[in-house]
């Protein structure tokens, strides 16, 4: 069976390896499920494991078969956390993820997993399915800014920014518009710009930081009460310390592999954050709970706003053994919103 590897902490190692299919009894107590795979989203974490700042491949293996999807991605630890079924939430310092970190994911042709990992997507979502698991991040940093602010007792948000109009940016947007906010969402790239578009069908209002600054936008359509950071660019963080309103809640999902450094106003930032009584949260993962809140949010996005998740699925691949052409897409800046792997007919 093809399976799309690579060999950890080498740039640009993209192989198909050949890897038995897996079967049912893998899994123990007759819970196994084996999944015939339809379509594989790759995305920024991709990326960098494939410029080789990020993953591990399994124990036995010097590959890992990468591919993150629709069954979770996270597999349980040893904490606490883990032991309550919210392996996101790991306080373990090795944590597993299929397809990323020391275990095999799903950019194959079968897997098999344990029920519990599973997650069923309705028929009507079937097109679209590629896109929960990044729903999921969205879910899960939003989900957990709504607990936080459980602290000021009468929280109502109104206004909020997304940072970043790549797959995770688009579809913050998409969820804080389900949950009634106005929202403004940035990214560099001027008008007119198909992700701009996008943002304007939701009823939401994009701005290019080439344009208008972050901290200036702030000024006219803030104070911003949530604000979700997914640029994939670390300094995009103190802007948006700085941007983010009284008691607000700042939500960052970026995950940076590189060694940036920069200078900040960090007297300003911290007497801002300390009188404002602001909040800054960091969010990875998702666990069950937020699949399951992501197709039910899939689901009302398909009732209001028709055909707007398909629009994300800019560039198709057809089938695994077209793999150069599916990090070709991935890595360079064409304007591809989602890349994925057609890797069977739906
Ligand atoms: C995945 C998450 C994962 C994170 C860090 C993201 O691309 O969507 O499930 O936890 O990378 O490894």
């Amino acid at each position: 069976m093809k399976a799309i590897s690579v060999f950890p902490g080498k740039p640009n190692s993209v192989h198909v390896a050949d890897l038995p299919k897996p079967s049912v009894d893998q899994v123990p107590n007759g819970r196994g499920v084996l999944v015939k795979v339809l379509r594989v989203g790759v995305d920024g974490t991709d990326k960098e494991i494939n410029a080789a700042e990020y993953g591990a491949a399994p124990p036995g293996y010097d590959f890992l078969v990468i591919g993150h999807v629709v069954a979770t991605v996270r597999r349980p630890g040893k904490s606490i956390y883990d032991l309550i079924g919210t392996n996101d939430m790991t306080t373990d310092d090795t944590y597993y993820e299929r397809g990323i970190n020391l275990r095999h994911g799903y950019l194959t042709e079968y897997y098999v997993d344990d029920v519990e990992f599973i997650v069923k997507v309705p028929q009507g979502l079937k097109q679209v399915g590629v896109l929960l698991e990044p729903t999921t991040v969205v879910e899960k940093g939003i989900y957990q800014a709504y607990e936080i602010q459980r602290r000021l007792k009468v929280w109502k948000p109104r206004k909020a920014a997304v940072m970043g109009a790549g797959t995770i940016g688009l579809l913050a947007t998409l969820v804080l518009r389900l949950r009634g906010l106005d929202v403004t969402t940035f990214a560099r790239s001027t008008k007119p710009y198909l992700n701009a578009n996008l943002i304007e069908e939701l009823g939401a209002r994009y701005i290019s930081t080439k344009e208008t600054s972050i901290l200036d936008a702030a000024k006219q359509h803030g104070p911003f009460d949530l604000i979700f950071e997914g640029t994939g660019n670390s300094s995009v963080v103190f802007d948006s310390m700085q941007a983010l309103g009284k008691n607000g809640v700042l939500v960052l999902s970026s995950v940076t592999g590189g060694d940036k450094m920069i200078s900040i106003p960090a007297d300003r930032i911290n007497l801002e954050f300390v009188l404002g009584n602001k909040v800054m949260v960091g969010t990875v993962n998702a666990n069950r709970e937020y699949f399951e809140l992501g197709v039910r949010d899939m689901a009302q996005a398909e009732a209001e706003y028709p055909g707007w998740l398909s629009k994300l699925l800019t560039d198709p691949v057809q089938g695994l053994e077209n793999y150069p052409e599916l990090f070709k897409k991935l890595t360079s800046p064409n304007g591809a919103i989602k890349v994925f792997c057609q890797v069977a007919e739906l």
